[in-house]
This record gives structure tokens, sequence and C-alpha cells, in this order.
């Protein structure tokens, strides 16, 4: 593991490497650690043990290395026994995303057939690769000899017999949110999938046949009722999935609206096709009615998820006030200067919607994050292209602002959304009192001032209410009809995600 920024990467780069000795200095010098390593692997190994290396072929941080002396390195690895060259790309410390669901497939799979061009040892290229498609285009056209993955085999253990077998629409894509896996190493918490919870739970979470099929109704095809219905009929009940609208995936697919997130239509792909293999009943347009649920089924499942959170702000049935719903699902127009009200996950989606096109390109990433694919610069580090944002927003919370305001809620992808934000101008403001909403704008008191913030537009994002109208609820809440389970936002709404429905819906499931 010579990059991401570990000793050997570090050796390798004037950023840390300050030596005077013959371990420092020029390129030929710093590249002596790791090559005598890998001698030293060689020797102990023998000729027939396969030696990967993992060489950062763009540091992204300032005092990384240029490409010619990417080069020399390779060429030294190469020369001390290294059999093949994988890729690495980035710091740790960089701050240009590399990895999350924003960067393009593949992004980085330039600087891979650049290498090979140098080498005779295969390479290998890596970030962002989670299909079986995107993998088979890289290699089919030469850029690399092969491709690595991670995540996508975690999201899917099965990834590859799915695509040896010709069943890639079988595929669990992974989503590149880092929900579950890096977001949980990172706070030393085992690792897991939001789309695959059983990852890292084999042992504990089983899928087993059920011992005597029952009939089950599950409301909502949100992600918990999908998890649920078809884990469910998986181990062989009789599932009926009910679905208001005409399409499954419900909050899950109105974000895949935001530029950044299509890899949700993946999973939303991942499940229709699941949905059809299991043999669940799926009833679109089906607003299910107590009648419905009458008789019959053995066990209900109510995963009616949410409906959007409408605060006590005078003026709030002013036309220029939507909701997010409004926004990204609904597709209504909205004005060039915008207040958010509510800088949750779903306040900070809302300006990504309103600030980004949904057809940038790589090109476009390389230059709004500043990457130079040349190398030409230390890093590969270039400065990120001016922007000019497409609207005015003012970003706005009660709580106090932090330094993680606008970063949405995982923590290893927030700063890159936060700082995206911050390029665009997007102005953010915690602290905020809501006076009143008119045709001048948004009233708001701030540092003990009132002012009046002058937009055309004002989107509500003020979190969620459980939807629970079908559930025969005790006092408590808690089901007074014993065949009755409640999961997703419906259970819970605060900080509600697709990590928490998911599991949840899998895992009840696995019970009944
Ligand atoms: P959220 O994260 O709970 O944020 C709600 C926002 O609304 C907060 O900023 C809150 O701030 C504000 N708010 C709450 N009550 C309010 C009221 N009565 N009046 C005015 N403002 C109010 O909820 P969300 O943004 O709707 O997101 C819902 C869930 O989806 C969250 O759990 C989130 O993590 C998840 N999500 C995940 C992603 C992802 O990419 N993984 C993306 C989007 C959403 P103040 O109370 O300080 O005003
Ligand atoms: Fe991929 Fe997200 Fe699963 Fe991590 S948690 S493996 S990024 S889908």
């Amino acid at each position: 593991m010579g990059s991401e920024g570990y000793l050997l990467n570090q050796f390798l780069c004037r950023r840390v490497n300050r030596r005077t000795d013959e371990w420092g200095g020029p390129i030929e010098n710093r590249v002596r650690l790791p090559a005598e390593i890998v001698k030293a692997v060689r020797a102990a190994t023998g000729g027939d043990f396969l030696v990967i290396y993992r060489l950062s072929l763009l540091d992204l941080v300032e005092g990384g290395n240029t490409w010619d002396e990417i080069v020399v390195a390779a060429k030294a690895l190469e020369a001390a026994g290294v059999n093949l060259l994988n890729t690495g790309i980035g710091w740790h410390e960089a701050r240009v995303p590399t990895i999350v669901t924003s960067v393009p497939r593949a992004a980085f799979r330039g600087v891979t057939a650049r290498i090979k061009r140098e080498l005779s040892i295969p390479v290998c290229a890596s970030n962002r690769i989670n299909t079986p498609e995107v993998a088979e285009e890289i290699v089919a056209s030469g850029d690399a000899d092969l491709v690595s993955m991670a995540r996508p085999l975690l999201a899917d253990p099965e990834f590859v017999t799915k695509a040896a077998a010709g069943r890639a629409d079988e595929i669990n894509t992974c989503i590149a949110c880092n929900q579950a896996c890096l977001d949980h190493a990172f706070v030393y918490k085992r690792c897991s999938c939001l789309v695959n919870p059983r990852a890292c739970h084999e042992t504990e979470l089983v899928i087993a046949p059920a011992r005597t099929p029952r009939k089950i109704a599950v409301v909502g095809a949100g992600m918990a009722g999908l998890a649920a219905a078809t884990t469910a009929a998986e181990r062989g009940h009789r599932v009926t999935l009910f679905e208001a609208d005409t399409a499954i995936g419900g909050q899950f697919r109105m974000a895949a609206a935001v530029p950044g997130k299509e890899e949700f239509r993946e999973t939303i792909r991942y499940f229709e096709t699941r949905l059809a293999r299991t043999g669940v009943e799926v009833r679109l347009g089906a607003k299910a009615t107590a009648r419905d649920l009458e008789g019959g089924f053995d066990a209900i499942v109510i995963a009616t998820g949410v409906v959007p959170r409408r605060p006590r702000i005078e003026g709030l049935d002013h036309p220029k006030v939507l909701l997010y719903t409004d926004v990204l699902r609904e597709r209504r127009p909205v004005g060039r200067r915008v207040a958010v009200i509510g800088a949750g996950g779903i306040g900070v989606d809302v300006c990504a919607f309103l600030l980004h096109d949904p057809n940038e390109t790589t090109e476009h990433f390389e230059k709004a994050w500043g990457i130079d694919p040349a190398v030409s610069r230390e890093g590969g580090l270039g400065e990120p292209a001016p922007r000019t944002p497409r609207r005015e927003i003012w970003l706005l919370q009660r709580k106090p602002a932090t330094r993680s305001m606008g970063a949405g809620p995982g923590k290893t992808s927030g700063w890159a959304h936060r700082l995206d934000l911050a390029r665009e101008g997007v102005r953010m403001l915690g602290g905020v009192e809501y006076l009143r909403v008119d045709d001048a704008g948004l009233r708001i008191r701030y540092d003990d001032e009132t002012q009046t913030i002058p937009v055309d537009s004002v989107i509500v994002c003020a979190g969620q209410e459980s939807v629970r109208d079908l559930l025969p609820a005790g006092a408590d809440g808690t089901p007074s009809d014993p065949r009755y389970h409640v999961i997703g936002g419906a259970d819970v709404a605060v900080e509600l995600d697709a990590k928490r429905a998911i599991r949840q819906g899998t895992l009840l499931a696995a019970r009944l």
C-alpha cells in the first residue's frame, strides 16, 4: 500500500520527506525505501509470488509528485520486482473528493492508461468503478489490464459470479455513499454496507428459509418496505407490496434526482429486479386501505414513510414557499435567489440540485476541484476554476452554526459537500429565528438584529413526520394488533436514512 499518504507514499513525496541523506532529496532517493521493501519481499517470497504495489498516481496534495517523478518511481518499483501496479488516487488529507458518489465513474482511469504506456508489467485501474460494464469498458479500451474494487464487493459479495453469469442486473451496486463502510471504519465501528446490511454481519443476520410460509402485506415501497418485501419473499413467504406511487423507491427515488446522487438509481434497479425474481406481488398506484389489509394476511408491515414537516412560520402559505418535495419530485420552478430553511442532509441536497447541472462531465469535475490530469504540477493539484453560481442561496438553521453545517450526514463525504457549497457562494447562517415570509422575502432575526433576506423562493427542508395512519395503535403508539410491524420513517422519522431503513426492513423480514 504505497499510496493514499501512508508511510511509503510519505517517503516518496517532498511534502513529508525532508531527509538530506540517501533516503531523501531527488525522487531516485525518495523511492529507495519502497523499492528496498519490494526487493526484500521478493527475496523472502520467491519468484512465483505475486507482488502488487499500489502507487499514488495523483497525490492531490501540495508537495505531491509530478508526473515525471511518478514515472521514475513506477519504473524503479518494476525493476525491484513488482508484478502488478495498482492505482492510488489522493492522500487522505486531499481536499478533492476521490471516491464519493459525486465523483464521476472511473474518473481517474486516464492516469492509469498513461502509466501503462511507461511500464511492461500489467496495471490496474481503481476508484469509482462499480459496475461490470464500466470495468469491462476500461479493460477493453486498453486503459488498464485489470480493475480493482473494494466497496462494490461489500455491497454485493456475488458481484463477480453474477457478472460472469450475465446477471449484472441482479447486482446490488455500491452507491459510493461511504455511510456504512468508511464512515464506520473512521469511528472504530464495524464496517457494513448501506445497501447490504448483511456485509460483515453474515453470521448474525441470517436469511434462512421460513419454517412456515406466511402471507405478508408490506405497505410502502421505499427502502424499508423494499428490503422487507424482498427478504421475506426470498425466505419463501407470499408477499404483496402496496405502493401509492406509480414507481418504487420513495424518498430514495427523489434523492436520485440530485446531481451527484445518480447512483441511487442503481439501487432502485436492483430492487426492481429482486422484486421480480422473488415473486413479490407489486401493486403500484395502490394506496392501501384498512380494508385491503383486513383479512387474509398473517403479517402486515407498515413502511409508509414520512411527509415533510411544515414548521409554524408566519406567511408559510405565500406562493414563494415550496417544500423540498415540490422541488425535487414535482420540479416546481424555483427563483434565482433562494432561502433554504433547514440545513440537514435534505437542505444540502436541495442546494446541490439548484446549483449543479445534472450533466456535468468528468472534465467539469476536474476543473471544479482543481485536478490537473496531466500532473504537470506537484500532486496534480491546480487551482479550482472560478464558479459562476446559477443561484444565490442562503442555507439556514436555528441551531448555532458549526464547522459541519452544510455538510450533510456523511462523516467522510460531508467536507466535500460543505466545500462545494462554499465555493458556490452559499451563505450558511446558524442561530436564525424565522419571523415571516412575505413579498419582500424571508424576515429573520440573526445576531440580535432583524433583517429581510430578499429571496424569490423559500424552500422548506425542516425534517419529516411519520406516516402511520394505517396502523392500529394503542395510546403509546405501539401496534395494538400483533400482526402489524412498523419500520423505516413510519417508525421513527428523526434521523431516518436509507442505512437504517434497509437494515430495519431486512432484520424484520429475517425473523417473520
Ligand atoms: P434533518 O437532517 O433532521 O434536518 C432537518 C433540518 O430542519 C435541520 O437543519 C433543523 O435545524 C431544521 N428544522 C427542524 N425542525 C424545524 C422547524 N420546526 N422549523 C424550522 N427548521 C426546523 O432532516 P432532513 O434534512 O430532512 O433529512 C432527513 C434524513 O435523511 C436525515 O436523517 C438525513 O441524515 C437523511 N439524509 C441523508 C442524506 C445522505 O446523503 N445520506 C441526504 C439527505 C438526507 P434547526 O432545528 O437547527 O433549525
Ligand atoms: Fe458502497 Fe455505501 Fe455500501 Fe460503502 S456503504 S460499500 S459506499 S454502498
